[in-house]
């Protein structure tokens, strides 16, 4: 599954930034996951307890902040939310857009000790 993929790469990421930060313990993450992201936040949060297994963020706990999809048309410059309105302008019917915000999928913070 892609999302399990995308987490076991987080979690090498976090145990180098773990080690630079001298955590010894993590407590959460919070991860910034954006609507045009492709990647699916239930599917994250189903994969999390087997990308963690066995490792030493086993235990902790996963939050996520869901970035809305924002798009700006280059046609007419109306701005709408891209995901509700189908990746199409809801003012022209233009699908020559701008993806303003909602791509990220980034690790917004580390909680440890
Ligand atoms: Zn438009």
């Amino acid at each position: 599954m892609h999302e399990l993929g995308i987490l076991s790469a987080m979690v090498k990421t976090i145990e180098t930034v773990a080690k630079q930060e001298q955590l010894q313990r993590i407590e959460k993450i919070v991860l910034q996951v954006g609507e045009l992201s492709g990647v699916v936040p239930s599917y994250l949060e189903s994969c999390y307890p087997a990308a963690v297994y066995k490792t030493f963020m086993e235990n902790t706990a996963l939050e996520l902040e869901i970035v809305p999809g924002i798009a700006r048309c280059n046609d007419c410059g109306a701005e709408f939310n891209a995901v509700a309105c189908d990746l199409q302008c809801p003012e022209c019917a233009s699908q020559n857009l701008t993806a303003l915000s909602g791509r990220e999928l980034v690790i917004k913070e580390i909680q440890g000790c």
